[in-house]
């Protein structure tokens, strides 16, 4: 399967955000339906070759203290008191 090649970001959190995509790198396999070499003969609907793409190659540009949005909201959420 193919993989995303992104730069990213490292949070203080501990995640990486991929900020975005440079390239896909090809795994030029005949049944993988990303690939250029995609090659089982099928309409892409009848067509049940590998649709997913393999994990990221994570490109980390930058790091940062701040955490990503998905576990600061969750901590504000958890921890902050509900506004009425
Ligand atoms: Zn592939
Ligand atoms: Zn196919
Ligand atoms: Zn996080």
């Amino acid at each position: 399967m193919c993989n995303a090649r992104t730069q990213g970001i490292q949070k203080g959190c501990g995640h990486y955000v991929a900020i975005k995509t440079i390239e896909v790198i090809d795994c030029g396999r005949p049944n993988c339906r990303h690939s250029a070499h995609h090659a089982c003969g099928r309409s892409r609907s009848a067509c049940a070759c590998a649709k997913y793409y393999g994990p990221d190659v994570e490109e980390i540009v930058r790091t940062e203290t701040a955490w990503c949005d998905h576990c600061s909201s969750w901590y504000e959420g958890k921890g902050a008191p509900r506004k009425r």
